[in-house]
């Protein structure tokens, strides 16, 4: 800690309640969720006793507890041997009581998963699994872009008493969005745009990849679904873009309802640090245009700052006239860079890339909208657990809400009243 830090009277309270709170957490949780845990298992009772009147059983499972003690685990499942929605998991709430799990922890294993000689693995099985835990909440809400691994050791570095009983709370929320997507297709349609349905890491590969011609790459979430259907030329620009990425909480939703589930919430920000990483190894140039004046000149000395040996081929703000267009474009090709990030706002971005896409040298084109402005730090992001409850969008509407109550309050119902009425027509 810097002697600067610890002199901030304000500073030090909150460590305090920091120490205390982590010093707490396992303690605290352990002792007094195995009463709740109780209480709600009695309630339970009746509940499993009926669903097993119509033909539910009990699957047992052994799991890895603490520093790898084995312990037999039960869920509920139907007769095809799948998890029951929500009754599924309460014949766990035993295994609180004994003690086998805490409420919030490391996500449980199946044993012999975690191989005990690894550190990794010592450290995760350091603590009790718990009934929730961080990689609970990000893949019921599509962002675990991290391996369950490394989620855990992210808890493991944080959780306290207070961060517990957030994600515990959070997690009451994310079984609200339903189980983890199951079977998913390579394709995902959504309201007639067929999605492609890569995870973060696949569509990295995907970008980098050397192409013959520019692989132009579209974001799409719910606002570029609405404004497709009032903008035929756009729709067709995101119909014939060579790689579709579903952004945002609303297309999982979406895609749950139409029997289209999507894999990973695939958005241009959250991208962006595994691409610079990737370009950085491969020595690959970026070229960032548009923004305001100034802008991506932020993002590429951001980009310097995290990945120093990345190569920033160029830079451009968003402001320019139509007939300038040829002399971008030029100095592009000029720079030698791979990739090019288009963040001109939607469906702006999406047009330019087409327009010129046969004039340009890059591999891949993407149009990735405000994300220069987070990464220039002109736009503070959504803080990580709101993102993990799928409302970085609450955010959006908080900051902006003049400019933004169109696109979320009334483009979300929208959207929603879209996908019903094509479930409707499905059945
Ligand atoms: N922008 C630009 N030139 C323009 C219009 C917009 O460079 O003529 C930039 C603007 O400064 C902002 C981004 O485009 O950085 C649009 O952000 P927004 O969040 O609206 O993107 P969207 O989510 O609509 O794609």
């Amino acid at each position: 800690m810097s002697a600067c830090v610890e002199r901030i009277p304000f500073v030090q309270i909150r460590l305090q309640v920091h120490r205390v709170s982590r010093r707490l957490g396992n303690r605290c949780l352990r002792l007094t969720w195995p009463i709740s845990a109780g209480l709600m298992l009695l309630l339970s009772v009746p509940a499993i006793g009926v669903a097993m009147l119509f033909g539910a059983r009990l699957l047992p499972r052994w799991r890895s507890g603490q520093n790898g003690r084995p312990f037999l685990e039960y869920t509920m499942v139907n007769s095809l041997g799948q998890p029951l929605p929500l009754l599924g998991p309460l014949p766990q709430l035993w295994n609180a009581v004994r003690g086998d799990v805490a409420l919030v922890g490391p996500q449980a294993r199946c044993l012999g998963k975690l191989d005990m000689r690894s550190e990794t693995a010592r450290r995760i099985s350091s603590v009790a699994p718990g009934l929730v835990s961080t990689w609970f909440l990000r893949t019921r809400t599509n962002v675990a872009y991290d391996s369950q691994a490394d989620t855990d050791l992210q808890y493991l570095d944080s959780h306290s008493l207070l961060a517990d009983l957030g994600i515990a709370a959070r997690a009451l929320v994310a079984i609200a969005y339903g189980g983890a997507p199951r079977k998913v297709r390579q394709t995902a349609e959504i309201l007639g745009l067929p999605l492609d349905n890569l995870t973060l890491a696949e569509a990295i590969d995907e970008i980098v990849r050397p192409s013959a011609q520019v692989r132009q790459v579209s974001f799409v979430n719910v606002d570029c679904v609405n404004k497709s259907f009032n903008d035929p030329g756009y729709r067709n620009v995101l119909l014939t873009s060579d790689l579709r990425l579903a952004d945002g909480i609303g297309l999982r939703i979406g895609g749950r309802l139409l029997g289209n589930e999507i894999r990973q919430n695939v958005n241009g920000t959250d991208l962006f640090p595994g691409l610079c990483k990737r370009m950085e190894q491969e020595g690959l140039g970026l070229f960032l245009l548009g923004g305001r004046p100034g802008v991506a000149d932020d993002v590429a000395a951001w980009m310097r700052k995290c990945y120093p040996r990345i190569q920033v081929a160029g830079t451009q703000d968003g402001y320019f006239r139509t007939e300038e267009e040829g002399v971008i474009v030029e100095r592009i090709n000029q720079s030698g860079a791979a990739i090019l990030l288009v963040a001109l706002g939607a469906p702006g971005q999406e047009k330019w890339i087409r327009r010129n896409r046969h004039l340009l040298q890059v591999r891949s084109a993407l149009g990735v909208g405000g994300l220069f402005d987070f990464y220039a730090g002109r736009i503070p992001r959504a803080p990580q657990w709101l993102r993990e409850l799928g409302l970085e969008w609450t955010f959006r509407l908080y900051q902006e809400p003049g400019r933004m109550w169109r696109r979320y309050l009334a483009g979300n119902v929208v959207f929603l009243a879209r996908v019903l009425v094509e479930r409707w027509k499905l059945k």
